[in-house]
């Protein structure tokens, strides 16, 4: 399998999970933020859709209390979604922003000033524009369906039902400069929702990979153990199996080892069992670093371990293990402690035609024995 960088390797993982656990238990308070956030920009609309109302007031067209009840209105209803967001109620809900009720309640003040000062009755049905082009960002297809019908039906109201003189003010210059401020923050408003929108898209597509990520993570700790990076036992006997299933298919040779570091019971009771995990995670990079990229090792047990060689006969597999045995034995194991000397013994045994996985493994198991009982740092064939 080539070199391999074991997980354990980074440090940074442990502190995702911790930052992911911190993210989850503040998910709530996040989005309360948000909403607050939002609810903060539907109240600048409405203070500034009530300074374009004084600028209609200042040319005669509307009471100048007109405006400053406006935004009384608009912002007592932003009280009240407050209030309801931070009281936690929206947690309960999909749609944690409500926004199917705030639209539909905004809608209605709109729609009432419309009806109660046709006059400037274009100003309110442009906000709508902003209200429902926020409301498509948040909702499902079947609630922006929804809340359309609503509008539209109350719009029916307005135009069918009353004969109100709905209007837009261009007589004087003043009405004709708060005409075009009505239009051209409508269209800034919408074009902000459009940046929301893409902002939105950004912060999805980091979520994903950060889901992609953790998913990435999970699988290869379901393969891995953990302690050495190789296969963990469930892992490299279902590869033990496919191997086994594929050589008879192909009539391919294969081979396998199983090795067993010798005396490791006083390396660790002589240098401590820390420096015996750093021993085996050591020994697996180097079985690692010097086996084929199709050759499989993985944890067996302890300090036992299974390594598959595909399409080598026994030989050949002796010939590997040997190899891999005389370079674990060469390395420098003094660097870990003073004196320290670590090898291995091994087994390797070919598999025969019709052979079962059990008495497979039990011959490789019993050439390792012997390897043992001939004096280790050595590979016995099965
Ligand atoms: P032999 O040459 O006959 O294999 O001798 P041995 O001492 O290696 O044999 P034995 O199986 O009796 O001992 C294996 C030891 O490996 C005992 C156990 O404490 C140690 N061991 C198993 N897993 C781990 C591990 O994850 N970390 C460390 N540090 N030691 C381990
Ligand atoms: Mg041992
Ligand atoms: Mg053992």
């Amino acid at each position: 399998m080539g070199i391999a960088a074991p997980s354990y390797l980074n440090p940074a993982a442990t502190e995702d999970e911790a930052a992911d656990s911190r993210l989850e238990t503040a998910a709530p308070a996040r989005r309360a933020k948000q909403r607050r956030h939002i609810q903060d920009l539907i109240g600048i609309s409405y203070i500034v859709d009530a300074v374009i109302l004084l600028v209609y007031a200042q040319a005669g067209i509307v009471p100048l209390w007109f405006g400053p009840a406006y935004a009384l209105a608009g912002l007592a209803l932003i009280g009240v979604a407050i209030m309801l967001s931070e009281s936690g109620i929206n947690e309960r809900f999909n749609d944690h922003y409500m926004v199917v009720p705030q639209s539909i309640a905004s809608m209605m003040v709109m729609m009432a000033f419309a009806y109660i000062a046709p006059q400037v009755g274009v100003l309110f049905l442009c906000s709508l524009f902003t209200v429902f082009s926020f409301v498509s960002l948040r909702t499902t297809p079947g609630q922006t369906a929804a809340v359309w019908t609503a509008m539209a039906l109350a719009l029916a109201g307005l135009f069918l039902l009353t004969d109100k003189p709905i209007a837009m003010p261009h007589g004087s210059p003043v009405e004709r400069f708060a005409t075009m401020l009505v239009f051209t923050l409508t269209i800034g408003r919408c074009m902000f929702l459009g940046l929301y929108s893409s902002s939105m898209q950004a912060s999805l597509y980091q979520s994903r990979s950060r889901l992609k990520e953790a998913y990435r993570r999970i699988e290869e700790l379901a393969e891995l153990d953990e302690l050495t990076g190789s296969f963990n036992r469930r892992c490299i006997m279902r590869m033990l199996d496919e191997e086994i299933t594929r050589s008879a298919r192909s009539s391919a040779p294969c081979s396998i080892a199983l090795i067993d570091l010798d005396h490791f019971k006083r390396v660790n009771d002589t240098h401590g069992h820390p420096t015996g995990d750093e021993v085996l995670r050591t020994f697996a990079i180097t079985v690692f670093a010097n086996i084929r990229s199709v050759d499989r090792f993985g944890r067996y047990g302890g300090e036992e371990f299974l390594l598959l060689l595909p399409d080598l006969p026994n030989e050949g597999a002796t010939l590997a293990l040997d190899r891999l045995r005389a370079i674990v034995a060469d390395l420098d194991w003094s660097a870990f402690s003073p004196g320290m000397k670590v090898t291995f013994s091994a087994g390797v045994a070919t598999l025969r035609p019709g052979e079962t996985t059990d008495s497979f493994l039990a011959r490789a198991d019993s050439a390792l024995y012997a390897a043992k009982a001939q004096g280790r740092n050595r590979i016995a064939r099965a």
